[in-house]
């Protein structure tokens, strides 16, 4: 149905990660009886949290679990799901074409369709940069999706089975190597120490913490490049303890079957190679009907987050482009707090927009940064740039303020009491489930 024959505006939002689920969830909740149609578009059926998605590829947590259906949520915070992969904005019309969808047999379960907008909130989030280096697509992992983290673990886990039979052979390490020091890099380090921990405690590994080897290769001169230089030291101190072989200024040129290669020419083995070196936008944004967008794809935004070319499309989250305005200078960074920011800035502001007013701009409050090394600690920052000097954590505090990031964002989905009783499944689940998905 057209625009003009409809009685109802209809906001489309395009993409249910971090910062789009939570909009839809409480436009939903507050507008969805009140005459504003919300419609929430993803190519998946499922949300799992992106930062948890290290912990996936390990097994340290099971997404089965996890995972929040989109049309389970859908009904409870009063919007509607459309399963669908974005391929196109026309902008004088107002509509927005998705993708037909296919089962994993390639059988078509529905045909491309077109959705009608009154406002339309871009938030697609971000995609590992491979910035162009050779082999990269054809022999690393990524850590992008839920169907990428489950591939990986799988992968480990045959990886495991492997070396165990082969052990009698001479080959005593699982390498694994990883490109990109940033959180995702730095984070799934430690992780895989525990893996390997409680793979050989429930006898599915001998590949013993010991017989680990991960290299962790960052390319600037500081892994962790966003965070203070203490922190980061203080980040790869643990590292080195667990064993990580923590490489900084190093470069690599090309990736192969089982190795990547350094701009100096070293070989370093590995059995598994993951690409986490810097994040893009998807191409597609590049390509709707003239939005503007920067070297990275991300769709260039005003501080109010509309698009710089089109009032009724916005963008948030990892692919919106926006300037920072708490004079710190660049963008805002593609993280879960900015989505969250972004979402509940526009969540606050959307009787506004719908009343065709001008909205407040949106300034980034930086509260600061926390990268978990599995159970052997955690570290960070707190307060970022909201005081003159930022507070490093460490240990329980830093567990804590970790884990609750985590908690807003399911409280921003389910509510205090939900998110409570969720917490304490996972609670029970800790005690009667194994530690690791084994499977
Ligand atoms: C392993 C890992 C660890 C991280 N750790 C942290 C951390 O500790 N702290 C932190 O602040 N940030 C962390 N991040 C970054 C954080 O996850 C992102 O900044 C955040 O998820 C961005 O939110 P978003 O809403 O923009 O996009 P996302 O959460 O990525 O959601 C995008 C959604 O869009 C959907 N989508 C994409 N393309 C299309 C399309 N064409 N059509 C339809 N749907 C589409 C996707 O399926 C997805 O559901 C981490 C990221 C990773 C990968």
């Amino acid at each position: 149905m057209a625009n003009a024959e409809r009685l109802y505006q209809h906001v489309v939002i395009v993409g249910g990660g971090a910062g789009g689920l939570e909009l839809a969830t409480r436009l939903g909740r507050r507008y969805g009886k009140k005459g504003l149609k919300v419609t929430l578009v993803d190519r998946e059926t499922t949300h799992v949290w992106k930062p948890l998605l290290h912990e996936v590829a390990t097994g340290s947590l099971d997404p089965s679990i996890d995972e929040v259906s989109y049309r389970s949520q859908a009904r409870q915070a009063g919007f509607s799901f459309q399963i669908g992969q974005l391929e196109a904005v026309d902008r004088p019309q107002r509509c927005v074409r998705l993708a037909p969808v296919f089962n994993a047999e390639g059988e078509r379960l529905l045909p491309e369709r077109t959705l009608y907008y009154d406002y339309l909130v871009i938030a697609v989030g971000s995609q590992t940069n491979d910035f162009g280096v050779p082999g990269v697509k054809e022999h690393c992992c990524f850590l992008d999706s839920r169907e990428q983290a489950d591939n990986f673990h799988h992968r480990l886990l045959d990886t495991c089975l492997k070396l165990s039979g082969q052990r009698a052979q001479g080959e005593r390490f699982l390498r694994v190597a990883i490109v990109g020091a940033g959180a995702t890099g730095v984070e799934l380090s430690a992780e895989l120490y525990n893996a390997a921990q409680e793979l050989m405690s429930y006898g599915l590994s001998k590949v013993d913490p010991r017989n680990m080897k991960v290299t962790l290769i960052e390319a600037g001169p500081q892994i962790l490049g966003a965070l203070p230089p203490r922190i980061a030291n203080a980040a790869k101190v643990e590292l080195r303890k667990l064993g990580v072989d923590v490489r900084e200024n190093t470069q690599v040129v090309e990736a192969r079957d089982g190795a990547l290669i350094t701009g100096n020419g070293e070989e370093i083995q590995a059995h598994l190679i993951v690409w986490a070196a810097g994040v893009k936008a998807p191409e597609l944004l590049k390509k709707l009907d003239g939005l503007e967008t920067n070297n990275r794809n991300q769709l260039v935004v005003g501080p109010d987050l509309r698009t710089s070319r089109d009032e009724r499309i916005f963008a948030l989250g990892d692919c919106a482009a926006c300037e920072r305005r708490d004079g710190e200078g660049g963008l805002v960074p593609p993280r879960a707090q900015a989505a969250h920011q972004m979402a509940s800035h526009l969540y606050r502001h959307f009787g506004q927009i719908l009343k065709g007013e001008d909205i407040p701009g949106y300034e980034y409050k930086d509260y600061g940064s926390l990268v978990s090394l599995s159970k052997y600690s955690t570290v960070g920052n707190l307060m970022g740039n909201l005081t003159k000097g930022s507070v490093m954590v460490e240990g329980h505090l830093a567990r804590l303020v970790y884990v609750s990031l985590y908690r807003m964002h399911q409280v921003a989905l389910f509510g205090y009491i939900k998110t409570a009783l969720v917490a304490l499944v996972a609670r029970i689940n800790r005690v009667i489930r194994p530690r690791l998905k084994l499977h």
